[in-house]
């Protein structure tokens, strides 16, 4: 397509809603359906690096798996993560960059997602979405009961100035036995506090789209996706990760519907300093690829870099 990015994702969003647009680009609401539903608004994404985004319009900010204080791990060296590594969290590191949340989203419950989302529900007093076992580990990381609000899968949340769905999503696999690190649930009681990084299990894994600004966002944290969950999905931007199974980003373009924009996610090695640029650890080119092939234009920024759709 020749038409610039701003026209294929105003027409993606318009398509998305299932009409056609004024010469604004702005369908007028009609009186049985609310105005904020289709107008378009500016969304600025600032990527943390990992899966950790900012993703603000007007006054709303909503953020996915805040991890902004990286602790060496070696997850991306020939020996793997030590799985005896200490899980930290630096309000210090933390406060340079968190001003303000509405929501976080927890999209799993591994050590490089969720480490930090206790401080920064405290902060800035966010509602924060997880299924049952990511909010018993946050309970045992002294989270704010309050704030914690369980999801399954399923849910349509409205929330002031935009709104998230919540999908039963799989965590990626790989190797000859399709594994993935620290597998595992926490339901029912909140389980001792977690101090290694083996403590924090995957504990399920979900998806979310954020419809904010009149953009809809699918936020995926892993290259896995649930088929059956995702099947005809619409949307404007998908944040998608590399790794997986072979052909899982494939997959994953055939199952939703076509979408313009693809913006990678978690393809930086995490043990390299976020305000340093980010180091591949080695899947972007075959998920440039995949997204490439569809037609979908590709995106990757950088640290600390904000792009605004
Ligand atoms: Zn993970």
């Amino acid at each position: 397509m020749t038409v610039s990015r701003r026209g294929v994702l105003r027409g993606a969003a318009v398509a998305a809603v299932g009409a056609a647009g004024t010469a604004a680009g702005v369908r007028a609401a009609t009186a049985d359906e609310p105005a904020a539903a289709t107008q378009r608004e500016p969304v600025e994404l600032t990527w943390w690096g990992n899966h950790a985004w900012q993703i603000r319009s007007g006054e709303s900010v909503v953020l996915t798996d805040p991890w902004l204080t990286r602790f060496v791990t070696g997850t991306y060296t020939p020996e793997g993560a030590d799985e005896t590594t200490r899980i930290v969290s630096k309000p210090s590191v933390i406060d340079k960059y968190v001003t303000k949340a509405d929501a976080i989203l927890v999209h799993h419950g591994h050590y490089d997602h969720l480490p930090d989302v206790p401080y920064v529900a405290r902060r800035t007093k966010a509602t924060v979405l997880g299924n049952e076992t990511h909010l018993n580990l946050l309970r045992a990381m002294r989270a704010p009961g309050d704030q914690l609000t369980q999801v399954v899968g399923g849910e349509y949340l409205p929330f002031k100035g935009f709104t998230v769905e919540v999908f039963r999503s799989l965590h990626s696999c790989g190797g000859e036995r399709h594994q993935f690190a620290f597998p595992g649930t926490r339901p029912a009681v909140v389980p001792p506090k977690p101090r290694t990084i083996a403590d924090l299990v995957e504990g399920g894994t979900l998806a979310y789209v954020l419809t904010i600004g009149g953009l809809r966002i699918l936020s995926l944290s892993t290259a896995g996706f649930d088929p059956v969950a995702l099947k005809d999905l619409e949307v404007d931007v998908v944040l998608a990760a590399p790794g997986g199974e072979p052909g899982v980003t494939d997959r994953l373009l055939k199952t939703i519907k076509p979408v313009p924009l693809v913006i990678a996610t978690h393809w930086d090695d995490f043990d390299k300093p976020l305000d340093e640029p980010a180091e591949d650890w080695g899947g972007l080119a075959k998920l440039q690829a995949s997204v490439l092939a569809t037609g979908a234009e590709f995106r990757k920024v950088e640290h600390l870099e904000s792009i605004t759709l």
